[in-house]
């Protein structure tokens, strides 16, 4: 049996729960959560292999986005019209995302105050609209609540490890690529398992309304592996360290995360997956996703693409060349 650190339970359970918005913690065998495209695989009750998983969408090149017309407006100055003038006006750029996933998007709990490499990509545009990257207000949303969110108009951006897909791309825009991950699965320090097709018969925690939930439904080992979801990461790592679930399957980024705070858990296998992560935006206002790619496009030109990585992700490894835009 795994020896587990309570304190680092008690610490991933703060942040896995604490104030967020909308996370209605599904428990360990209730209705399944619905993904955000509404074909959630049943929690825990339904071997992974067997569940309806729906073919993914390749109709699209969900990398592509729209190309930036034009130099970008002075800050402060944003020209009439535009979705960026509203935010001027409303003095602050709200940004949708996690509070539970360390390096990307988390709460300090020093400071108080959520960070990560998905917070500095909210803070380059605010930056670019105020000349202030502190303008910024952040709205903790579950995994689910991503897309819905974009499109209620609750957040002008979501930045939450999102990969950018042709089904999303029905419902919202994302902008160009930002980072470049893939699946890999967590499990303990002492398991043989080398990748998601040796845990057969295994409970693997997903989040609701993840890209990695539905995959793990496309397994097809004998027998299949056991999809469990939760709200959040954060609480898949709860239910990692409390033996409830035998591995966890998400993005590396995110399991890397992850991994820094369990001595007693390693990161497996082959990315089996491309996650490219793109920014959510409202589809009326394709000049805001303009905008929001032309930060970028100068965010990789002038070396702050690479300086976030650095500061997030140094400790992996020195930085790659940003993902290059590709616009349709
Ligand atoms: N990149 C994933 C998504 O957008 C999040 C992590 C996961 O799927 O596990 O849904």
């Amino acid at each position: 049996m795994r020896t587990r650190l309570a304190l680092i339970a008690t610490v991933a359970l703060l942040l896995g729960t604490a104030g967020c918005a909308g996370d209605s913690a599904p428990r360990y065998d209730a209705t399944p959560a619905p993904t955000a495209t509404g074909r959630g695989l049943e929690q825990g009750a339904e071997p992974a292999g067997t569940a309806p998983a729906a073919p993914a969408d390749t109709s699209c090149n969900p990398r592509a986005s729209l190309r930036p017309s034009g130099a970008l407006p002075q800050p402060g100055r944003m020209p009439a019209g535009t979705l960026m003038a509203d935010i001027q006006k409303r003095g602050r750029l709200i940004l949708g995302t996690s509070q539970d996933t360390l390096l990307f998007s988390s709460r300090n709990p020093f400071t108080g105050k959520v960070e990560g490499f998905d917070v500095d990509m909210g803070r380059l545009i605010a930056g670019a609209i105020f000349g202030d990257p502190d303008k910024l207000q952040i709205t903790v949303i579950g995994y689910d609540q991503r897309v819905n969110s974009v499109l209620q108009g609750k957040v002008d951006v979501v930045a939450d490890t999102m990969t950018a897909n042709c089904d999303r791309w029905k419902d919202v825009n994302f902008s160009s690529i930002y980072y470049e991950a893939g699946q890999k699965v967590l499990v303990s320090k002492n398991s043989k398992a080398a990748s998601l097709e040796d845990l057969g018969g295994k409970r693997i925690c997903s989040a609701a309304g993840s890209t990695s939930y539905d995959n793990i439904g496309k397994v097809r080992s004998n027998p299949p592996p056991v999809a469990v979801s939760r709200a959040t990461f954060g609480d898949c790592l709860v239910a990692f360290q409390q033996n409830e679930v035998d591995a966890i399957s998400t993005d590396d980024t995110i399991l890397a995360g992850m991994a820094a705070q369990d001595p007693y858990a390693k990161v497996v296998g082959p990315r089996h997956t491309q996650e490219p992560y793109g920014m959510a935006l409202n589809r009326d206002h394709p000049e805001f996703t303009q905008f929001v790619n032309a930060v970028l496009e100068k965010a990789r030109r002038d070396g702050t693409w690479k300086r976030t990585y650095e500061k997030w992700l140094g400790r992996f490894g020195p930085a790659p060349q940003p993902p290059a835009a590709q616009y349709r």
